[in-house]
């Protein structure tokens, strides 16, 4: 089998550098270089919604741009 992941389930996204371990129903976790850790919520804060590189992992911005899950459709 293949995986990128690690055998911890300890991720690196390429484009932040930033680790993320998987926390379970409490959350992932996101380890950065410096200060305390967070949460993905903090990562794109902090981090990803700058950075906006093809590469970057954490996608869970909260409210994506564009249209909402719940869009209505014309009939
Ligand atoms: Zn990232």
């Amino acid at each position: 089998m293949s995986t990128s992941a690690e055998s911890s389930g300890l991720k690196v996204c390429p484009a932040c550098g930033v680790k993320i371990a998987p926390g379970g129903i409490t959350g992932d976790r996101v380890l950065f270089s410096a200060g305390p850790p967070g949460t993905r919520a903090t990562l794109w804060t902090r981090v990803c919604q700058y950075a906006k590189r093809p590469g970057c992992i954490n996608k869970d911005q909260g409210q994506s741009s564009g249209e909402p899950s719940d869009s209505r459709l014309e009939s």
